[in-house]
C-alpha cells in the first residue's frame, strides 16, 4: 500500500444522520407538551410532507415497511395476486406484498443503475401471468435516489389496468426528469422536473426516515397520494382499522343516539388493521430535519460531483453506477468494480477500506436469491440484477462529510486498487 492513511481520521460509516441542536430542541419541546404520540406534531410533519412534494395527502407511519404494507393493504391485495417488485432492492419492498397475502413476481434491474425498467418490468408480468396470478401494481424503487423511469412504467400499468406504489423510501427530496401531470391536489413540478412523491403518474409513494436516510427521525415513514378513498384507507389502517368518521358508521343503531347525533364514544372497525402510527417525538425529529432537507440534497449532490471527479481516473476498474437523469437527492453513492480484473473480492476491497477508515456496503443481495423467496418461487435468472450484485459497493455519503473526507475515501479506493 502506497502510504499510511491518517489514523487520527475518524471512521467514515456509509450513512449516517446529521443531527443539529435545534433538532434536539424540537423533540424535548414535545417531551415537555401534552402529547408524546400521535398528536399534533405527526399532522404538522403530514402537512409540510405534502407540500414539499405536492401531494394531496401525507399519512405518516412507523417506518418506510409500514408504509409499503399500507399501501399494499390500500389496494386490497390478496392471495392469488402478485406485485412486481425489482429484486435489487431492501427486503420490506417484497415482503410488503407478502404481509397481504400477496405473490412478488421479481423483475430484473439495469446492471449500470439498479433500476427497473419497463422491459423488465413486463418480463416480471408474462412470468407472473404463466404462473396464473394476478398482477394487480407495480412497485418500482428510485434506487439510491435516482427516479425508475415513471413515465414509461406507469404508461405500462396504464395500459395494463395495474396500480403503481413507488418505493421512495431512497429518495426523499429526489426529483424525476418529466413534466408533471397535474392531478389531485397537483404535482410539484418546475416544468422539466417532478418531485417525487407527488405521485402525479402512481397511486401511492412510500419514504422512509431511518438515520440512513435522506432525513431522520429516528424511525418513521410517509406514505403519500392523490387519491382520497385510498388515503382514507391508509388513515384507517394506520391505527388497528379505526373508523371515526360518521359518515361511514355501518352499525347506525349503535352508532347514533337519540338526539340524531354519533354517539361520542363510537367508533367502528370495518377489517383488522395495525398499530403502524408514528410519534409526536418522531414527528418532531422529522420536521425539524424536513426543514433542511434542500441542504442535505446540495451537499450530497456537491460531493457526488466531487466523487465522480476525482474518481475518474480509476475507470474502468472503479467507475460511478450509472445515471438516469432528473435531480436526485441521492442516498447512496454506488460504485460498480471489476473485482475479477482488479484480482481481489469484495470482502478483501471492503476490509481494506475499513482499516484506513472507510465504511462501505453492498445495496443490495437480490431480494430472490434469499431463502425464503428461493423456497417459495425457486430458483429465477435475472441476470441484470447478478451483474450489479456482482459489481457494487456503496460509499460513504452523508451531508456531515467535509470535501477532504471524500478525498479521503478516493484515497482509500487508491491505494486498494494499487493506483
Ligand atoms: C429503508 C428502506 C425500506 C424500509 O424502510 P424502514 O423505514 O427501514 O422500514 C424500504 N425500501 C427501501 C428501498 C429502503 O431503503
Amino acid at each position: 500500500m502506497a502510504g499510511d492513511p491518517p489514523h487520527s481520521a475518524p471512521y467514515l460509516p456509509y450513512g449516517r444522520q446529521a443531527i443539529d441542536e435545534d433538532d434536539i430542541a424540537a423533540v424535548t419541546a414535545v417531551l415537555r407538551g401534552d402529547w408524546l404520540t400521535q398528536g399534533p406534531t405527526v399532522t404538522r410533519f403530514e402537512r409540510a410532507f405534502a407540500e414539499t412534494v405536492g401531494a394531496r395527502h401525507a399519512i405518516a407511519c412507523a417506518n418506510g415497511t409500514a408504509a409499503l404494507h399500507l399501501a399494499c393493504m390500500a389496494l386490497n391485495l390478496g392471495p392469488g395476486d402478485a406485485v412486481v417488485v425489482p429484486s435489487v432492492t431492501f427486503l420490506a419492498t417484497a415482503n410488503a406484498a407478502r404481509y397481504c397475502g400477496a405473490e412478488v413476481a421479481f423483475a430484473d434491474v439495469d446492471p449500470e443503475t439498479g433500476l427497473m425498467g419497463r422491459a423488465a418490468a413486463e418480463a416480471a408480468i408474462a412470468r407472473a401471468e404463466a404462473a396464473g396470478w394476478r398482477v394487480r401494481a407495480l412497485a418500482p424503487v428510485h434506487f439510491a435516489g435516482q427516479a425508475a423511469d415513471m413515465d414509461a412504467l406507469a404508461d405500462l400499468a396504464e395500459a395494463r389496468g395495474l396500480a403503481i406504489i413507488e418505493d421512495a423510501c431512497h429518495a426523499v427530496g429526489s426529483r424525476r426528469a418529466g413534466r408533471a401531470r397535474v392531478n389531485g391536489g397537483g404535482a410539484n413540478g418546475d416544468g422539466d422536473t417532478v418531485a417525487i412523491g407527488a405521485c402525479d403518474r402512481s397511486a401511492m409513494a412510500c419514504f422512509s426516515f431511518h438515520p440512513v436516510k435522506t432525513i431522520a427521525a429516528g424511525e418513521g415513514g410517509m406514505i403519500t397520494t392523490n387519491d382520497d378513498a385510498l388515503a382514507r384507507s391508509l388513515r384507517r389502517d394506520v391505527s388497528h382499522g379505526m373508523v371515526r368518521d360518521a359518515a361511514a358508521f355501518q352499525d347506525k343503531e349503535a352508532a347514533f343516539g337519540a338526539a340524531g347525533g354519533a354517539n361520542p364514544w363510537y367508533y367502528e372497525m370495518p377489517a383488522p388493521g395495525y398499530n403502524y402510527r408514528l410519534t409526536d417525538i418522531h414527528a418532531a425529529l422529522g420536521l425539524s430535519q424536513l426543514g433542511k432537507l434542500d441542504r442535505f440534497a446540495r451537499r450530497r449532490a456537491e460531493m457526488v460531483a466531487r466523487y465522480d471527479e476525482r474518481l475518474a481516473g480509476l475507470a474502468p476498474l472503479v467507475r460511478h453506477a450509472g445515471r438516469s437523469g432528473g435531480a436526485p437527492a441521492w442516498h447512496l453513492y454506488v460504485v460498480l468494480i471489476d473485482f475479477a480484473t482488479l484480482g481481489k473480492d469484495r470482502a478483501a476491497v471492503m476490509a481494506e477500506l475499513r482499516v484506513q477508515g472507510v465504511g462501505s456496503q453492498v445495496h443490495y443481495i437480490p431480494v430472490h436469491h434469499q431463502p425464503y423467496y428461493r423456497a417459495r418461487y425457486g430458483r429465477l435468472d435475472l441476470p441484470g440484477a447478478d451483474g450489479w450484485y456482482g459489481a457494487c459497493l456503496s460509499l460513504p455519503l452523508f451531508p456531515a462529510m467535509t470535501d477532504g473526507d471524500v478525498d479521503r475515501v478516493v484515497a482509500a479506493l487508491e491505494r486498494v486498487a494499487g493506483a
